[in-house]
């Protein structure tokens, strides 16, 4: 039987990890960590997400704030009010949720957030400190850094010696994904749409990150018999019960499972774990502010 990897118990423990690091900052220098989480428009998934955000960051003893824009917002009002919240002392993540309304360059916004403040890890300047490996300055997205822990526990820090094949390209999963098992030494491969023989590279890894955005495109036989197979897709379908919708991952869960050797579910497995990176991130920026070196 395969391992479940249970990223619900993953996250209550960096949860948990992050709660007592907060008061303990608190007490030895009065910083308490604040985060700003901003999001322009009406989607329902975004505000599902954001609203989670600030319970957690509530959960964990932070200081939180929540701007609700309307749709019509310019994106010189976006600018201004991110200005704002950099120059704000009791501020030290600042979230604008994406994606943005089509009017809205996010490109823009993301490069006004100030570097030291991106806990989402997408400024230039933090995607360029990951590709170089200054990883005790920069700040790593939380959707693989999440990710990285889930595999850490599985094998380790070292990955020296293991095969992994990400699938997927994106700039916020793909590629800081690919950068973190390479600093981890493991052998790298990224694939994406234009990647022939797919299944064939995919079993030839050890670890296996699928972050396609495809329901359950990845089969059993993809999978190298005894693989850490961490699923990063998230995709709403039909076929729950009561004619609703239902979750499921970039894998084929079931069939997947009985080839390989630990395995994260959709949901339960990565989800959690991002808002759990997100919550340390702004652990570790408001540590920094206060001239302490915070790590997990
Ligand atoms: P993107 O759409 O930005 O990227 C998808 C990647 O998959 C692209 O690189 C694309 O290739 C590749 N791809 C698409 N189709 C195929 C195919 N048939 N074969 C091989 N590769 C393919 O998605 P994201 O990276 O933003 O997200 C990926 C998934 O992860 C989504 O389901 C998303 O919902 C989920 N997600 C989950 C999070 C969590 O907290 N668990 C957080 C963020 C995302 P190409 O570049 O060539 O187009």
């Amino acid at each position: 039987m395969p391992k479940i990897i249970d990223g619900n118990a993953a996250a209550a423990d960096v949860l948990a990890r992050l709660k007592v690091a907060a008061q303990q900052l608190t007490a030895e220098t009065g910083v308490v960590p604040g985060i700003a989480v901003v999001i322009v428009g009406q989607d329902p998934a975004s505000k599902v997400y954001v609203a989670s955000k600030g319970k957690k960051a509530k959960e964990c003893g932070f200081h939180s704030t929540e701007d609700a824009l309307p749709t019509h917002t310019t994106e010189e009002e976006l600018v201004a009010l991110v200005e704002k919240l950099n120059a704000d002392p009791a501020i030290h993540g600042i979230l604008v949720q994406l994606p943005l309304p089509d009017h809205i360059d996010s490109g823009r916004i993301i490069q006004t957030i100030a570097p030291e403040k991106d806990v989402d890890g997408f400024h230039f300047i933090n995607v360029g400190k990951l590709g170089t490996g200054e990883l005790d300055t920069a700040f790593v997205p939380c959707t693989p850094a999440g990710s990285m822990i889930l595999i850490e526990r599985e094998h380790g820090r070292d990955l020296s010696g293991l095969n992994a094949v990400i699938v997927g390209r994106s700039n916020i999963v793909g590629k800081p994904m690919a950068n973190l098992l390479l600093h981890a030494n493991a052998t790298v491969t990224i694939a994406h749409s234009r990647t022939k023989n797919l299944p064939e590279l995919c079993r030839s890894a050890d670890i296996l990150v699928a972050a396609v955005g495809r329901p359950e495109m990845i089969k059993a036989d993809w999978i190298k018999p005894g693989a850490t197979v961490i699923d990063v897709g998230i995709n709403r379908i039909s076929g729950g019960s009561n004619g609703k919708t239902r979750l499921v991952g970039d894998v084929s869960y079931e069939e997947a499972a009985t080839k390989a050797g630990a395995i994260t579910p959709v949901p339960g497995g990565v989800g959690p774990m991002t808002i759990a990176l997100l919550m340390a991130n702004t652990v570790t920026s408001a540590s920094r502010a206060a001239g302490r070196a915070f790590a997990l």
